[in-house]
C-alpha cells in the first residue's frame, strides 16, 4: 500500500473574509509547499519539514500565528503550538506562552528535552529560556497584528497555522501554532496545544486544525479523523468531511489540513474561507482561500 509519493499540506487558518484579496498569502502559502516539496525530494522527514513550514508561517507576520499574533482581552500576546510525529506518537506542545518567537520550536524542544507532553504559562516561558530560543524584546512593535479582525463573520475572529506531511518513507507529522482568538480572556488555551484536538499524527493521518478551538477540542477534531480511517475504515475525506461536520453542528465554524499515509490530501471547512495550499498526489500544487 505504502508509496514513495510524498504529500504536505498547510493553513494559513479559517478567518478568510469574502471580498478581501488574498494574493499575497497565496503566492507565500505556494512558495512554501514548493520549498517543503523540494525539502521531501532531498530526503528530508515528516516532521523537520513540517516544523520548518510553521516557522516560516509564523515568521512572516501574514497569519495569526508568531509574529502576525492578535492579543488577548488584556493586550498581551499569549500563543499556543502543538506537533505530532506520527512515526513515534512523540508529542510536543506549549499553551498561552509568552515573548518567544517561534512558538512551535518551543513545542518541539518540549516534546525533545523533557519527558512531557505539554507545558504552560510561566513554565512554558522559563524552559524556552533555558532553550535559548529566540525571546522578543518588544512585543509593542514586533508583533504586526496584521491578521486581526480579518473575520469579522464570527463573535471571536480567529487565525492559525498548521502543517501536516507525509514523507518519502510514508511517515506523518502534524503541527499547529496560534494566537488563539481575538479578544480571548487571559489564559485562555484554544484547540491548538491540544494533542488531538488541534493537531494529530500516527500511522495512518495526520491533521492540523483552526477554527473555534472550543468545538474542536469538544469533539477531539484531530485524532477523530485518524481514528475514523484506523478503526473505521473511512476515506480520510469522509472522516475529515465528518469531523468539520461535527464542529459545524455543535455551531462552530473552521477548517484543517490532512493528510493519510497513502498520500491524500483533505482540506474542508466550514467557514467564510480557509487559506491552504498543498501538494496533491499527482505533484500539482493547490493555493487558495476560498
Ligand atoms: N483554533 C484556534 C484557537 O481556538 C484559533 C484559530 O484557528 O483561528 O485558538
Amino acid at each position: 500500500m505504502s508509496n514513495k509519493r510524498f504529500t504536505l499540506a498547510l493553513h494559513g487558518g479559517a478567518g478568510a473574509k469574502r471580498g478581501h484579496d488574498y494574493a499575497v498569502e497565496i503566492a507565500h502559502m505556494r512558495g512554501l509547499v514548493e520549498a517543503a516539496r523540494d525539502r521531501l525530494a532531498a530526503g528530508a522527514g515528516a516532521l523537520d519539514v513540517a516544523v520548518e513550514t510553521v516557522v516560516a508561517l509564523e515568521a512572516s507576520g501574514l497569519y495569526i500565528a508568531g509574529k502576525g499574533a492578535s492579543p488577548n482581552a488584556d493586550g498581551e500576546y499569549e500563543l499556543d503550538a502543538s506537533l505530532m510525529d506520527g512515526a513515534t506518537l512523540r508529542a510536543g506542545s506549549v499553551a498561552a506562552l509568552q515573548g518567544f518567537e517561534s512558538p512551535i520550536l518551543a513545542a518541539r524542544a518540549v516534546m525533545e528535552k523533557t519527558p512531557h507532553v505539554m507545558l504552560a504559562g510561566e513554565g512554558a516561558m522559563a524552559f524556552a529560556r533555558a532553550q535559548g530560543l529566540k525571546a522578543i524584546d518588544d512585543p509593542a512593535t514586533w508583533f504586526t497584528q496584521a491578521g486581526a479582525f480579518e473575520d469579522n463573520t464570527a463573535a471571536l475572529p480567529t487565525g492559525t497555522v498548521g502543517c501536516v506531511v507525509r514523507d518519502g518513507e510514508g511517515r506523518l507529522a502534524a503541527a499547529t501554532s496560534t494566537a488563539g482568538v481575538f479578544g480571548k480572556l487571559p489564559g485562555r488555551v484554544g484547540d491548538s496545544p491540544i494533542i488531538g484536538a488541534g493537531a494529530w499524527a500516527d500511522g495512518h493521518a495526520a491533521v492540523s486544525c483552526t477554527g473555534q478551538g472550543e468545538y474542536f477540542i469538544r469533539t477531539a477534531v484531530a485524532s477523530q479523523i485518524a481514528h475514523r480511517v484506523r478503526f473505521g475504515g473511512e476515506s480520510l475525506e469522509t472522516a475529515a468531511q465528518a469531523a468539520i461536520q461535527g464542529v459545524a453542528e455543535l455551531g462552530g465554524h473552521g477548517g484543517l489540513v490532512a493528510v493519510d499515509r497513502d498520500g491524500n490530501v483533505a482540506m474542508p471547512f466550514a467557514s467564510s474561507g480557509l487559506k491552504r495550499a498543498a501538494l496533491l498526489p499527482d505533484g500539482t500544487i493547490v493555493a487558495e482561500a476560498f
